[in-house]
Protein backbone atom coordinates (compact mmCIF):
# COMPACT_ATOMS: atom_id res chain seq x y z
CA UNK A 1 0.00 0.00 0.00
CA UNK A 2 2.77 2.22 0.43
CA UNK A 3 4.13 2.15 -2.94
CA UNK A 4 3.99 5.04 -5.28
CA UNK A 5 1.17 5.92 -7.68
CA UNK A 6 0.68 5.94 -11.36
CA UNK A 7 -1.84 6.93 -13.57
CA UNK A 8 -2.01 7.60 -17.24
CA UNK A 9 -5.06 6.97 -19.81
CA UNK A 10 -5.26 7.39 -23.69
CA UNK A 11 -8.25 7.89 -25.55
CA UNK A 12 -10.38 5.66 -27.06
CA UNK A 13 -10.43 6.82 -30.36
CA UNK A 14 -8.50 4.41 -32.30
CA UNK A 15 -5.83 2.05 -32.23
CA UNK A 16 -2.31 3.34 -30.79
CA UNK A 17 -0.06 4.96 -33.10
CA UNK A 18 3.87 5.37 -32.66
CA UNK A 19 3.25 8.72 -30.26
CA UNK A 20 1.18 6.63 -27.86
CA UNK A 21 3.82 3.97 -28.01
CA UNK A 22 6.84 6.33 -27.29
CA UNK A 23 4.90 9.42 -25.19
CA UNK A 24 2.59 6.93 -23.00
CA UNK A 25 3.10 3.12 -22.71
CA UNK A 26 6.68 2.92 -23.09
CA UNK A 27 6.70 4.84 -19.86
CA UNK A 28 3.78 2.58 -18.31
CA UNK A 29 6.01 -0.22 -19.23
CA UNK A 30 8.99 1.24 -17.13
CA UNK A 31 6.71 1.94 -14.16
CA UNK A 32 4.58 -1.13 -13.74
CA UNK A 33 7.19 -2.95 -12.16
CA UNK A 34 7.93 -0.77 -9.35
CA UNK A 35 4.68 1.27 -8.54
CA UNK A 36 0.87 0.64 -8.05
CA UNK A 37 -0.02 1.63 -11.52
CA UNK A 38 -3.54 2.57 -13.07
CA UNK A 39 -3.77 2.80 -16.36
CA UNK A 40 -6.93 3.82 -18.17
CA UNK A 41 -8.83 3.99 -21.68
CA UNK A 42 -10.41 7.30 -21.32
CA UNK A 43 -13.50 7.19 -23.12
CA UNK A 44 -15.14 10.45 -21.76
CA UNK A 45 -12.34 12.28 -23.21
CA UNK A 46 -12.62 10.38 -26.17
CA UNK A 47 -16.15 12.01 -26.34
CA UNK A 48 -15.52 15.68 -26.75
CA UNK A 49 -14.17 15.65 -30.06
CA UNK A 50 -16.50 14.14 -33.24
CA UNK A 51 -16.88 10.68 -32.85
CA UNK A 52 -19.41 7.39 -33.84
CA UNK A 53 -21.41 5.70 -30.76
CA UNK A 54 -21.30 2.55 -33.29
CA UNK A 55 -17.90 2.05 -32.70
CA UNK A 56 -16.69 3.44 -29.34
CA UNK A 57 -16.62 0.23 -27.83
CA UNK A 58 -14.15 -1.34 -29.64
CA UNK A 59 -11.60 1.79 -29.98
CA UNK A 60 -12.10 0.78 -26.49
CA UNK A 61 -11.37 -2.69 -26.73
CA UNK A 62 -8.57 -2.10 -29.39
CA UNK A 63 -6.54 0.22 -26.77
CA UNK A 64 -6.57 -2.37 -24.18
CA UNK A 65 -5.72 -5.06 -26.53
CA UNK A 66 -2.77 -2.78 -27.62
CA UNK A 67 -2.02 -2.23 -24.25
CA UNK A 68 -1.67 -5.73 -23.36
CA UNK A 69 0.10 -6.52 -26.64
CA UNK A 70 2.77 -3.96 -26.32
CA UNK A 71 3.65 -5.41 -22.43
CA UNK A 72 1.19 -4.07 -19.83
CA UNK A 73 0.91 -7.21 -17.50
CA UNK A 74 -2.63 -7.59 -16.16
CA UNK A 75 -0.92 -9.31 -13.15
CA UNK A 76 1.31 -6.05 -12.41
CA UNK A 77 -1.02 -3.02 -13.32
CA UNK A 78 -4.85 -2.30 -13.11
CA UNK A 79 -6.59 -1.45 -16.32
CA UNK A 80 -9.85 0.19 -15.96
CA UNK A 81 -12.04 2.05 -18.26
CA UNK A 82 -12.95 5.42 -17.58
CA UNK A 83 -16.96 5.49 -17.61
CA UNK A 84 -16.95 2.30 -15.74
CA UNK A 85 -15.48 4.16 -12.73
CA UNK A 86 -18.19 6.79 -11.90
CA UNK A 87 -16.30 8.31 -9.69
CA UNK A 88 -13.82 10.22 -11.53
CA UNK A 89 -16.98 12.13 -12.79
CA UNK A 90 -17.77 12.61 -9.49
CA UNK A 91 -14.95 13.85 -8.42
CA UNK A 92 -13.98 16.28 -11.54
CA UNK A 93 -17.34 18.21 -10.56
CA UNK A 94 -16.11 18.45 -6.71
CA UNK A 95 -12.50 19.70 -8.49
CA UNK A 96 -14.14 22.16 -11.10
CA UNK A 97 -15.65 24.82 -8.21
CA UNK A 98 -12.25 25.50 -6.86
CA UNK A 99 -11.18 26.25 -10.82
CA UNK A 100 -11.56 29.28 -12.67
CA UNK A 101 -12.86 28.89 -16.30
CA UNK A 102 -10.20 31.66 -17.70
CA UNK A 103 -7.55 29.16 -17.21
CA UNK A 104 -9.29 26.73 -18.86
CA UNK A 105 -9.82 29.12 -21.68
CA UNK A 106 -6.50 29.65 -21.93
CA UNK A 107 -4.79 26.65 -22.32
CA UNK A 108 -3.15 25.34 -25.93
CA UNK A 109 -4.87 22.11 -26.01
CA UNK A 110 -8.34 23.76 -25.81
CA UNK A 111 -7.41 26.37 -28.54
CA UNK A 112 -6.19 23.85 -30.86
CA UNK A 113 -8.91 21.87 -30.50
CA UNK A 114 -11.22 24.87 -31.16
CA UNK A 115 -9.31 25.34 -34.72
CA UNK A 116 -9.52 21.90 -35.57
CA UNK A 117 -13.39 21.20 -34.98
CA UNK A 118 -14.98 24.82 -34.69
CA UNK A 119 -18.38 23.09 -35.10
CA UNK A 120 -17.78 20.90 -31.44
CA UNK A 121 -16.56 23.34 -29.21
CA UNK A 122 -18.52 21.85 -26.39
CA UNK A 123 -18.49 21.94 -22.28
CA UNK A 124 -16.90 18.78 -21.70
CA UNK A 125 -13.69 20.22 -24.14
CA UNK A 126 -13.37 22.84 -22.10
CA UNK A 127 -13.63 20.97 -18.59
CA UNK A 128 -11.27 17.82 -20.31
CA UNK A 129 -8.34 19.34 -18.49
CA UNK A 130 -9.97 19.15 -14.89
CA UNK A 131 -11.59 15.73 -15.40
CA UNK A 132 -8.19 14.36 -16.21
CA UNK A 133 -6.92 16.09 -12.87
CA UNK A 134 -9.90 14.25 -11.20
CA UNK A 135 -8.73 10.96 -13.27
CA UNK A 136 -4.65 11.53 -11.60
CA UNK A 137 -5.86 12.76 -7.85
CA UNK A 138 -8.20 9.63 -7.50
CA UNK A 139 -5.79 7.69 -7.49
CA UNK A 140 -3.65 9.89 -5.69
CA UNK A 141 -0.62 9.21 -8.27
CA UNK A 142 2.41 10.83 -8.22
CA UNK A 143 3.54 9.76 -11.88
CA UNK A 144 1.91 10.28 -14.87
CA UNK A 145 3.97 8.65 -17.73
CA UNK A 146 2.52 11.17 -20.78
CA UNK A 147 3.67 12.57 -23.97
CA UNK A 148 4.94 16.43 -23.81
CA UNK A 149 1.67 17.38 -25.30
CA UNK A 150 0.00 16.87 -21.88
CA UNK A 151 2.54 18.91 -19.76
CA UNK A 152 -0.43 21.93 -19.69
CA UNK A 153 -2.77 19.50 -18.21
CA UNK A 154 -0.37 18.49 -15.77
CA UNK A 155 -0.02 21.47 -14.58
CA UNK A 156 -3.97 21.89 -14.51
CA UNK A 157 -3.79 19.42 -11.99
CA UNK A 158 -0.92 20.43 -9.81
CA UNK A 159 -2.51 23.17 -9.94
CA UNK A 160 -5.73 22.26 -8.84
CA UNK A 161 -4.50 19.83 -5.73
CA UNK A 162 -2.49 22.27 -4.46
CA UNK A 163 -5.24 24.89 -4.11
CA UNK A 164 -7.29 21.92 -2.65
CA UNK A 165 -4.64 20.94 -0.25
CA UNK A 166 -4.36 24.98 0.95
CA UNK A 167 -8.49 24.90 0.92
CA UNK A 168 -9.47 21.69 2.68
CA UNK A 169 -6.19 20.05 4.11
CA UNK A 170 -3.35 17.99 2.60
CA UNK A 171 -4.67 15.33 0.69
CA UNK A 172 -3.08 14.55 -3.15
CA UNK A 173 0.32 14.68 -4.15
CA UNK A 174 1.22 17.26 -6.63
CA UNK A 175 1.64 14.59 -9.86
CA UNK A 176 5.37 15.10 -12.13
CA UNK A 177 5.22 13.78 -15.52
CA UNK A 178 7.27 10.84 -16.46
CA UNK A 179 9.48 11.94 -19.63
CA UNK A 180 10.41 9.10 -21.85
CA UNK A 181 12.99 9.19 -24.48
CA UNK A 182 10.06 9.50 -26.86
CA UNK A 183 8.14 12.46 -25.24
CA UNK A 184 7.07 13.70 -28.54
CA UNK A 185 6.75 11.92 -32.15
CA UNK A 186 6.30 14.25 -34.99
CA UNK A 187 3.35 14.16 -37.26
CA UNK A 188 4.25 12.16 -40.71
CA UNK A 189 2.69 14.84 -42.44
CA UNK A 190 6.18 17.48 -41.08
CA UNK A 191 3.42 19.35 -38.73
CA UNK A 192 2.91 19.07 -35.33
CA UNK A 193 2.57 15.87 -33.56
CA UNK A 194 1.55 12.33 -34.63
CA UNK A 195 -2.45 11.91 -33.19
CA UNK A 196 -4.28 9.22 -34.06
CA UNK A 197 -7.05 12.14 -35.00
CA UNK A 198 -5.10 13.13 -37.19
CA UNK A 199 -5.46 11.50 -40.58
CA UNK A 200 -1.79 11.02 -42.50
CA UNK A 201 0.45 11.84 -39.82
CA UNK A 202 0.46 8.48 -37.90
CA UNK A 203 2.01 4.98 -38.16
CA UNK A 204 -0.22 2.22 -36.39
CA UNK A 205 1.24 -0.35 -33.95
CA UNK A 206 -0.89 -2.80 -36.06
CA UNK A 207 0.26 -1.61 -39.15
CA UNK A 208 1.66 -4.52 -41.89
CA UNK A 209 5.03 -3.71 -43.43
CA UNK A 210 3.08 -2.40 -46.42
CA UNK A 211 0.86 -0.36 -44.80
CA UNK A 212 3.96 1.46 -43.01
CA UNK A 213 5.74 1.79 -46.30
CA UNK A 214 2.64 3.28 -47.85
CA UNK A 215 2.38 5.89 -44.87
CA UNK A 216 5.96 6.93 -44.75
CA UNK A 217 5.62 7.11 -48.91
CA UNK A 218 3.46 10.21 -48.31
CA UNK A 219 6.13 12.27 -45.81
CA UNK A 220 6.72 15.32 -47.49
CA UNK A 221 10.75 15.64 -48.55
CA UNK A 222 13.05 17.79 -50.77
CA UNK A 223 15.24 17.15 -53.73
CA UNK A 224 17.66 15.35 -51.71
CA UNK A 225 20.30 17.91 -53.62
CA UNK A 226 20.24 20.92 -51.40
CA UNK A 227 23.20 19.97 -48.63
CA UNK A 228 23.84 21.53 -45.74
CA UNK A 229 22.67 20.38 -42.25
CA UNK A 230 19.50 17.72 -41.65
CA UNK A 231 16.30 20.18 -40.80
CA UNK A 232 14.86 20.85 -37.42
CA UNK A 233 11.52 20.91 -38.73
CA UNK A 234 9.15 19.29 -41.52
CA UNK A 235 8.80 15.80 -43.33
CA UNK A 236 12.60 14.96 -43.43
CA UNK A 237 13.28 16.19 -39.96
CA UNK A 238 10.47 13.40 -38.78
CA UNK A 239 11.79 11.00 -40.79
CA UNK A 240 15.36 11.68 -38.64
CA UNK A 241 13.54 11.74 -36.11
CA UNK A 242 12.22 7.82 -36.09
CA UNK A 243 15.36 6.68 -36.76
CA UNK A 244 16.29 8.27 -33.63
CA UNK A 245 13.62 6.57 -31.36
CA UNK A 246 14.13 3.40 -33.08
CA UNK A 247 17.49 4.08 -31.59
CA UNK A 248 18.57 3.73 -34.98
CA UNK A 249 21.96 5.83 -34.64
CA UNK A 250 24.32 4.21 -37.33
CA UNK A 251 21.43 4.85 -39.86
CA UNK A 252 21.04 8.09 -38.63
CA UNK A 253 24.43 8.98 -39.33
CA UNK A 254 24.56 7.18 -42.82
CA UNK A 255 21.57 9.90 -43.64
CA UNK A 256 22.89 12.69 -42.00
CA UNK A 257 26.22 11.98 -43.82
CA UNK A 258 24.26 11.53 -47.47
CA UNK A 259 21.75 15.11 -46.75
CA UNK A 260 24.76 16.89 -45.83
CA UNK A 261 26.32 16.08 -49.18
CA UNK A 262 23.35 16.58 -50.91
CA UNK A 263 22.96 12.89 -52.54
CA UNK A 264 20.12 11.70 -50.00
CA UNK A 265 17.97 8.62 -51.47
CA UNK A 266 14.99 9.36 -49.76
CA UNK A 267 13.05 6.11 -51.07
CA UNK A 268 16.24 3.78 -49.96
CA UNK A 269 15.60 5.77 -46.80
CA UNK A 270 11.36 5.54 -46.12
CA UNK A 271 12.56 1.66 -46.95
CA UNK A 272 15.01 1.06 -44.50
CA UNK A 273 12.88 2.94 -41.94
CA UNK A 274 9.49 0.84 -42.78
CA UNK A 275 11.95 -2.31 -41.95
CA UNK A 276 13.24 -0.97 -38.86
CA UNK A 277 9.79 -0.06 -37.51
CA UNK A 278 8.31 -2.90 -38.76
CA UNK A 279 10.89 -5.45 -37.05
CA UNK A 280 9.93 -3.50 -34.06
CA UNK A 281 6.40 -4.01 -34.47
CA UNK A 282 6.24 -7.26 -35.30
CA UNK A 283 6.31 -9.42 -32.29
CA UNK A 284 3.67 -6.74 -30.69
CA UNK A 285 1.12 -7.47 -33.21
CA UNK A 286 1.92 -11.61 -32.90
CA UNK A 287 0.94 -11.05 -28.91
CA UNK A 288 -2.04 -8.97 -30.36
CA UNK A 289 -3.16 -11.97 -32.12
CA UNK A 290 -2.94 -14.40 -29.65
CA UNK A 291 -4.57 -12.23 -27.08
CA UNK A 292 -7.66 -11.59 -29.79
CA UNK A 293 -7.61 -15.62 -30.06
CA UNK A 294 -7.90 -16.07 -26.71
CA UNK A 295 -8.19 -13.62 -23.75
CA UNK A 296 -11.22 -12.49 -21.76
CA UNK A 297 -10.85 -9.22 -21.68
CA UNK A 298 -14.35 -8.95 -20.82
CA UNK A 299 -13.61 -10.84 -17.13
CA UNK A 300 -9.88 -8.98 -16.73
CA UNK A 301 -12.09 -5.79 -16.77
CA UNK A 302 -14.57 -6.88 -14.43
CA UNK A 303 -12.25 -7.70 -12.21
CA UNK A 304 -9.97 -4.60 -12.17
CA UNK A 305 -12.75 -2.47 -12.63
CA UNK A 306 -13.85 -3.66 -9.08
CA UNK A 307 -10.53 -2.87 -7.21
CA UNK A 308 -10.42 0.57 -8.60
CA UNK A 309 -13.53 0.96 -7.76
CA UNK A 310 -12.38 0.39 -4.11
CA UNK A 311 -9.58 2.63 -3.94
CA UNK A 312 -11.39 5.32 -6.28
CA UNK A 313 -14.31 5.93 -3.29
CA UNK A 314 -12.04 6.00 -0.38
CA UNK A 315 -10.89 8.88 -2.12
CA UNK A 316 -14.15 10.23 -3.47
CA UNK A 317 -15.61 9.69 0.50
CA UNK A 318 -12.37 11.57 1.69
CA UNK A 319 -12.92 14.38 -0.37
CA UNK A 320 -16.27 14.52 0.18
CA UNK A 321 -15.69 14.92 3.77
CA UNK A 322 -13.30 17.43 3.57
CA UNK A 323 -15.56 19.05 1.73
CA UNK A 324 -18.35 18.87 3.90
CA UNK A 325 -21.08 17.13 2.04
CA UNK A 326 -21.21 14.35 4.23
P1 LIG B 1 -3.99 11.14 -29.69
O1 LIG B 1 -3.52 12.55 -29.79
O2 LIG B 1 -3.34 10.26 -30.67
O3 LIG B 1 -5.49 10.98 -29.70
P2 LIG B 1 -4.14 10.86 -26.86
O4 LIG B 1 -4.57 12.27 -26.72
O5 LIG B 1 -5.12 9.79 -26.53
O6 LIG B 1 -3.52 10.61 -28.29
O7 LIG B 1 -2.84 10.66 -25.96
C1 LIG B 1 -2.54 9.45 -25.32
C2 LIG B 1 -1.12 9.49 -24.80
O8 LIG B 1 -0.21 9.44 -25.88
C3 LIG B 1 -0.78 10.74 -24.02
O9 LIG B 1 0.10 10.39 -22.99
C4 LIG B 1 -0.07 11.61 -25.01
O10 LIG B 1 0.83 12.52 -24.41
C5 LIG B 1 0.68 10.55 -25.81
N1 LIG B 1 0.92 11.02 -27.16
C6 LIG B 1 -0.01 11.24 -28.11
N2 LIG B 1 0.57 11.66 -29.24
C7 LIG B 1 1.91 11.70 -28.98
C8 LIG B 1 3.05 12.05 -29.76
N3 LIG B 1 2.92 12.42 -31.02
N4 LIG B 1 4.26 11.99 -29.17
C9 LIG B 1 4.42 11.58 -27.90
N5 LIG B 1 3.37 11.24 -27.12
C10 LIG B 1 2.14 11.30 -27.65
Amino acid sequence: MDKKKVYSGIRATGRLHLGNYFGAVKGMLQLQDKYDCVFSVVDLHAITTPYDPNTLKQNVRDVILDYLAAGLDPEKCLIEIQSSVPEHTELAYLLSTIYPVSRLEDLPTYKDKKVQYPKYINMGLLFYPVLMAADILLYKAEFVPVGIDQEPHLEVTREIARKFNQMFGQTFPEPQRFKSDGEYVPSLTGEGKMSKTIEGSFILLTDDLATIKYRLAAVPTDSGKLGGEVPKTGGIATLFSLLRLFERDDLYKKYEQDYKEGNIKYSEMKKEIADVIFNTLKPIQQKRAKLEDSFDLNEMIEKHTQICREVANQTLTQVKQEMGLI
